[in-house]
């Protein structure tokens, strides 16, 4: 049921940003849509996926109007970790059975290519946005992570994620934090500041001529070969619409059975003094992500903080996306940063953020086509992945509604899993994360107190 949120003084509640630790709102907030107005394509969200298919679909002299609900980069966009990481982190074992060697092997590649996409369009587009080309290691914490860890490895390799093994003394070559025992590490990507490259995908969208009306809630949207959205004052029609609202997408009534809604937390430190980041080496400063059932993520900034985000989270019942604190994950979170850097003991948390990401039965992307005229687009369920692979879906979608077909998006053409309607999506979920967080909790307790833990593989 609905989240209870605890209203006494907390310094985690103080921290609180409803907008996310990286961006504020834009000085040059656009337009609220007033009365009708018409284009080739309607875009609904202004994310990565939203404005790289507007942006794509207007260097070919398309014209796209966007409407977005609050300002472009308000959703998971604007508050994400900042890991642009391809495959690394990804659950193949959730899907690669279901949809066969070759098909994961090319999911595997859509999730590879995001990656070069965005790094391309970054120069392109001129968005400086702190970019480190690190690389990811995924690590584990306790010697009962490592089989389950070998085994994701192998089957990563098998479908082509390239990776390379690390041993304990490979991470502390690399300087990485000692908390974090052996892993392996992932060539491809690295981290940047997701809210200087949303707004660096707004700026040049804005300079590129399209319309993008901000405050701009969709109420509802009709079929046909002309479709229309609906806003509070206004409406906006052309003959195709893109509907990249990832997590708020079953609030228009679709993918309701499809992908559901999670809350994700983030936790940003006070910068870090020259002696509290001399204390952690991490030279290279890698994005880290644990082997955790529900995996933490740390990672520093090129302001010299660090940003802890998953660990913890939280099933959003009936599909509500309520920007609310979630004081439970910031604590959780909190935990987690002490724990794996003992040396920040005592250090100021200056934020905490929750977002939304969207999640299919399979973990996989939703991408598809719907109405009477097959001319309704929208993309979800990128769950924790999105960076890469959403600013990659704008390509595909562009290029679908031009009249051709990227080979990977044929690729994520499969059968989603229909999820039960609430409450039983409610229990499901509910039971799966309380298993998963009870899980990870047993291995967390067995570090602290230096014990075997739960048996390999967990
Ligand atoms: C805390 C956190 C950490 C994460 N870390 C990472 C990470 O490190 N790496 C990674 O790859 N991914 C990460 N993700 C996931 C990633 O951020 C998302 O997958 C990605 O941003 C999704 O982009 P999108 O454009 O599809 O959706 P969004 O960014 O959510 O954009 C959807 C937009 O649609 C708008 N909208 C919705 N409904 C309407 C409506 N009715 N009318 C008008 N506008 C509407 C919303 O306001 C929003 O701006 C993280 C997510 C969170 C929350």
């Amino acid at each position: 049921m609905p989240v209870q949120h605890e209203t006494k003084n907390s310094p985690l509640l103080d921290a609180f940003r409803p907008q996310g630790g990286w961006m504020d709102p834009p000085n040059d907030l656009q337009p609220t849509l007033e009365g009708k107005v018409s284009a080739n394509v309607v875009v609904v969200g202004a994310g990565f996926a939203g404005l790289s298919t507007a942006l794509e679909l207007a260097a070919k002299g398309v014209d796209v109007v966007v409407l977005e609900q609050e300002y472009a980069g308000f959703g998971a966009s604007g508050r994400n970790a900042g890991y642009l990481a391809g495959s690394v982190g990804v659950e193949f074992d959730f899907f690669h059975k279901r949809v066969g060697l070759n098909k994961a092997r090319d999911i595997v590649r859509f999730y590879d290519e995001g990656v070069g996409y965005v790094e391309q369009r970054l120069a392109e587009l001129g968005i400086e946005c702190d970019y480190n080309p690190s690389g990811i290691v995924r690590a584990g914490v306790h010697p009962s992570q490592k089989k389950r860890l070998l085994k994701t490895m192998e089957l990563g390799l098998k479908l082509g994620s390239q990776t390379e093994f690390q041993d304990s003394k490979a991470l502390r070559e690399r300087g990485i934090p000692d908390a974090f025992l052996f892993g392996y590490y992932h060539p491809v990507g690295g981290t940047l500041d997701p809210g200087k490259y949303v707004a660096g995908l707004r700026r040049a969208a804005l300079r590129a001529g399209i319309r993008i009306y901000e405050k701009t809630p969709v109420l509802s949207y009709s079929e046909g070969p002309v479709v229309t959205c609906k806003t509070e004052k206004g409406s906006a029609s052309a003959p195709f619409l893109v509907l990249a609202t990832n997590a708020y997408t079953p609030q228009l009534g679709l993918l309701k059975n499809k992908v559901v809604p999670v809350r994700v937390s983030a936790i940003e430190t006070d910068p870090l003094t020259p002696s509290q980041r001399e204390s952690l080496g991490w030279h290279g400063r890698e994005g880290i992500m644990s082997s955790h059932w529900i995996l933490e993520s740390h990672r520093l900034t090129a302001r010299n903080t660090l940003i802890v985000t998953t660990k913890r989270v939280n099933y959003a019942y009936g599909g509500n996306t309520s920007n609310v604190p979630d004081e439970t994950a910031y604590r959780a979170l909190a935990t987690a940063l002490h724990d794996r850097h003992p040396t920040l003991k005592g250090i100021g948390i200056k934020s905490c953020w929750s977002g939304y990401i969207s999640v299919a039965g399979d973990a996989l992307p939703v991408v598809g086509k719907t109405g009477a005229q097959q001319n309704i687009f929208y993309t979800a369920g990128c769950s924790g992945h999105g960076l890469a692979t959403q600013s990659l879906m704008g390509k595909m979608l562009a290029e679908r509604i031009l009249g051709s077909e990227h080979e990977l998006l044929a690729a994520l053409q499969h059968k989603t899993p229909t999820l039960p309607p609430e409450p039983l999506q409610w229990c499901a979920f509910k039971m799966a994360l309380g298993a998963a967080h009870t899980m990870d909790e047993i291995t967390n307790r067995s570090v602290r107190s230096g014990k075997a833990g739960l048996p390999e593989g967990g």
